[in-house]
């Protein structure tokens, strides 16, 4: 699954994090054949407590091997579905009764055949743990049995299970199933290493398309208008990944890798937006094949745009989903951004249909095996396709935000113990794919490409059509590799947080001296000296194998790479060779911690910031910005680093500064009032207008993406920022033009010009972006018009769109991102919280489970005590079974921001007094990072 359907908000208080402090006591004890025990994880060796409620587990003893399901559904002309199952069953030993999942749903009719005889079967239910228990009157004997029932449902409001969905005015219905809603879709073994081979079939009206995991086997015309279609039976698989869409969709006409038929499937009328995702589908697919050594495992490939999705998009075998924003393009309208996004988000699921389908976790405590080799793999094999996309530019974007939730207290292991489905769902985050993602990631590195690779071969072709648990993983990359990896990669999985390396560069006998010392990096100061003192308590502190790669550069070399294992707290390296003129601490951003130079060392960059690699300039930006939010450098050094980046030449660095320096203007200067806020805006102008305005509006002809891209990092630094007046009004003037003419405006510049005229847009404005949301011919253009109505400032506006978010007028799969925008937005903010108070049931019905958790997540942006004791005694009165960790998390952040603010104002005024230049006059801007560190 791509969890996070918004990537371009990098504002501070994203995404969080946090769980409970728990050792994980039990994986899944998924009995399939190919799982071989591992004595050194006695997480495997744990019996799964017997917990009531919806913690339940299945008994074990009963195993499907096959599923035969009948539906009927016809979503035009009804609500609701039924079907019959027929599951074949293998029964370990006699028994009186079996249970399976089954949720809202009304189940009948259960019989049992065996050795030739029915037996009838009494259903008890047991809503409290999602289950049904079908008891016979004598005991079943063991071997094989198939259990067949009739069950009827009503198709979901909520976007999961099998629910219902518009466009316009055609109905659909599809599914959405993970982490664990195939118990409301139909009676079943609704657990990862229940695997069963499954044989769909479909009753609905002659006039719908419908998709399942399997190529059509046959169409049955039933008469009435009405039609079966039988699908061809699948490998295993999990019930989480089956699938079904069912409604009046077209196909794309088909484009193949190898013997593979892919398709793009969409509601009427966007033919014209699949050239992309198809090439883009054909292009990762055969790279994955390659890389993988094992052909593509499904008999056919659909990718449908859903017009109402939860989540990005959803791996089901064979019949991939996606929200249409990350599938169907324009290529002459769309972001580069957008198409390496969609490009980005296809390829991370078609890693699964290996990774994730064919192998597939026990259970929910190992979701990161999924999700985390897939967000590497789709940056990994995007990469080589597209080489001048940069890639791994997006991915530091996405692991910064990783670093910057791992920090909390409320962070949690990567590795985490999940009892409920609650619980699987609140592990789709930060931590699980983009954490997960850069430890995959710096394992590879460690290894070398084409050991880890031989590793995950060897891992695929052992697992395949089965069940695997980490401990899997490690012994076939220790075999590839010859080397014992389980203890390196288990402390980066199974520990909460990731180590501040300090760095500090010495000689010894006319050598390079390295001094390494670790610590868990906190970005509570508060947390740090807790740390400090329980370690003085001799409590055993955090600590990790760090797989190190440093850049550095020696008299009369650019640059070059050193590789060592820091395994100890404190642990040295001498570096062959003439010494070195710098070293920087994290080489490509490749590793999972934070660098901590000392003053010197910092100098010494600063003076060859064009030494360093785009990537570790943005690393480095971000670590100095970190470091400043956990108490241990003052905010004027950053600002002086950051502005130092005014010529920067990469957009992806000057994006970075962003969230900094937007969090310094909304957090920290405006609350002070007194023109601070004024100020820090003009600074900002200042400093990056002029970069801005040598660019100007209009792309030159033949202009690259990347002076595009910088184009459109300065105007969000100069407008969105800075709130440069004349860029205000000249981005108003665009708007409208680029309303009349979409093409008036270089793409690239659409989101920016959008929001900035919604800024200062009236009641007139706002309607015609409600028109041209409803009218727009692609689907990012309505997410664009749809999402700016969140940045209108005017009272009434604001209102308006606060009551538009419980009408028709926004999806349900876009409410809860429209209200943490308007969260963010200082005008519309506190009336925003009011609303969702106010009308909280009405939202909770508009927002699908997963998708709650962002407005949660942007309550930080409120931004006063009195907002943090509101909010958390709000959450207290409503509890939100998947957001309790979101709402700690946000809690935790308000905490640490206002902590922030207290501790940052005097440097900022010193600094907006000042009046823009370095307190070290005259020296190379570039020079500035120096004071970025006060502290150890
Ligand atoms: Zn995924």
């Amino acid at each position: 699954m791509i969890r996070d359907p918004e990537q371009e908000e990098m504002v501070p208080a994203r995404r969080k994090i946090a769980s409970r402090e728990r050792k994980p006591e039990a994986s899944g004890r998924g009995r399939s054949p190919a799982r071989k025990p591992a004595p050194k994880t006695p997480r495997r060796s744990g019996a799964i407590p017997r917990r009531t409620g919806k913690a339940h587990r299945l008994p074990t003893g009963v195993f499907p091997r096959a599923v035969e399901l009948d539906l009927e559904v016809d979503p035009s002309k009804s609500k609701s579905f039924n079907g019959e199952v027929a599951l074949d069953l293998h029964l370990e030993s006699r028994r009186r009764s079996i249970e399976l999942h089954a949720a809202e749903l009304r189940v009948s009719r259960a019989r049992l055949e065996t050795e030739g005889r029915t037996w009838r079967g009494r259903i008890e239910l047991h809503p409290e743990r999602e289950t049904i228990e079908v008891h016979f009157d004598r005991p079943i004997p063991a071997g094989e049995a198939t259990l067949r029932l009739a069950f009827a449902g009503k198709l979901r409001s909520d976007l999961r299970g099998l629910y219902a969905a518009r466009s316009e005015r055609r109905s659909y219905a599809f599914t959405q199933l993970e982490a664990a809603d195939a118990r409301r879709f139909f009676p079943c073994f609704d657990e990862p290493a229940m695997k069963a081979r499954f044989r769909v079939s479909v009753a609905t009206g002659a006039g719908n398309e419908v998709v399942s995991n399997s190529p059509v086997e046959k169409v049955e015309p039933l008469g009435g208008g009405r039609k079966r279609v039988r699908f061809m039976p699948t490998p295993p698989l999990s019930t989480y990944l089956l699938a079904l869409a069912v409604g009046e969709l077209e196909a794309s006409p088909p484009t193949r890798c190898g013997p593979t038929e892919i398709r793009v499937w969409h509601v009427p009328g966007k033919g014209a937006l699949t050239a992309f995702a198809l090439e883009a589908a054909r292009e990762t697919l055969a790279r994955l094949e390659a890389y993988f050594d094992l052909a593509y495992p499904y008999q056919k490939l659909d990718l449908v745009a859903v017009p109402d999705f939860e989540a990005g998009a959803m791996e089901n075998a064979g019949a991939v989903f996606f929200r249409e924003t990350l599938l169907l393009v324009d290529p002459e309208t769309v972001t580069l951004q957008e198409k390496k996004r969609v490009a980005e988000v296809i390829c991370h699921e078609l890693a699964h249909m290996w990774y994730g389908d064919l192998v597939t976790m026990a259970w929910w405590n190992d979701l990161w095996l999924n999700e985390s080799f897939a967000t590497w793999m789709a940056f990994h094999v995007v990469d080589a396709w597209k080489p001048e996309w940069r890639m791994w530019h997006d991915f530091q974007h996405h692991r910064s935000a990783a670093l910057a939730m791992d920090a909390l207290r409320h962070s949690h292991p990567i590795y985490t113990e999940v009892r409920s489905p609650e619980e699987a769902a609140q592990n789709f985050d930060l931590i699980t794919y983009e954490k997960g993602a850069s430890v995959v990631r710096m394992i590879e590195r460690y290894l070398g490409a084409e050991t880890f690779r031989a590793g995950v071969r060897t891992y695929l072709r052992r697992h395949q059509e089965s069940n695997a648990v980490a401990a899997d993983l490690w012994r076939a990359l220790s075999e590839a590799s010859q080397q014992e990896v389980e203890p390196i990669v288990r402390a980066w999985i199974e520990q909460q947080g990731f180590p501040l390396l300090g760095i500090r560069r010495g000689e010894r006998g006319g050598r390079t001296l390295l001094r390494f010392r670790q610590e868990r990096f906190w970005e509570s100061p508060a947390s740090g000296s807790a740390a400090k003192r329980s370690s003085e308590r001799k409590e055993e502190p955090s600590r990790w194998p760090i797989p190190w790669v440093g850049r550095v550069a020696r008299a009369g070399e650019r640059t070059s790479t050193e590789r060592y294992l820091v395994e100890r707290v404190r642990d040295e390296l001498v570096l062959e060779g003439e010494p070195a003129r710098f070293v920087y601490g994290n080489a490509d951003e490749g590793g999972f911690f934070r660098p901590l130079h000392d003053p010197e060392e910092l100098r010494a960059l600063g003076e060859e910031l064009g030494a360093l690699c785009a990537v570790e300039r943005m690393g480095l930006l971000g670590h100095q910005w970190a470091i400043v939010r956990a108490g241990r450098a003052k905010i004027d050094a950053f600002l002086d680093l950051a502005m130092a980046f005014r010529a920067e030449g990469d957009p992806d660095v000057l994006t970075t500064l962003r969230a900094p320096l937007s969090f310094t203007r909304r957090q920290i200067a405006s609350p002070l009032g007194d023109g601070m806020e004024a100020a820090l805006m003009r600074r900002i102008v200042h400093e990056f207008g002029g970069a801005f305005a040598a660019l100007g509006w209009d792309p030159a002809a033949r202009e690259d993406d990347e002076i595009r891209l910088r184009r459109a990092a300065l105007l969000a630094l100069v407008g969105e920022v800075g709130e440069s007046e004349p860029v205000l009004r000249a981005a108003t003037a665009r708007c409208l033009a680029y309303l009349d003419d979409r093409r008036s405006l270089d793409p690239n510049l659409a989101d920016s010009v959008v929001n900035l005229a919604a800024r200062r847009g009236d009641a007139s404005l706002l309607d015609r972006f409600l028109a041209a949301a409803k009218a727009a011919e692609t689907p990012q253009e309505r997410r664009r018009f749809l999402m700016a109505l969140g940045e209108f400032q005017e009272r009434d506006l604001v209102e308006r769109t606060l009551v538009l978010s419980l009408t028709d007028a926004v999806g349900t799969q876009d409410v809860a991102i429209l209200l943490s925008r308007m969260l963010a937005n200082p005008s519309a903010g506190e009336r925003t919280w009011e609303f969702m108070k106010k009308r909280w049931a009405a939202l909770c019905r508009r927002m699908p489970p997963m998708l709650i958790t962002r407005p949660i997540e942007a309550t930080p942006h409120l931004g006063s005590r009195a907002a943090r004791r509101d909010v958390a005694s709000f959450f207290r009165a409503h509890p939100v079974p998947t957001g309790a960790r979101a709402v700690r998390q946000a809690l935790e952040r308000f905490d640490l921001n206002l902590a922030f603010q207290v501790r940052a104002t005097p440097a900022l005024r010193r600094w907006l007094a000042a009046g823009g230049r370095p307190r070290s006059a005259g020296a190379e801007e570039v020079r500035t990072p120096e004071r970025a560190i006060d502290a150890g």
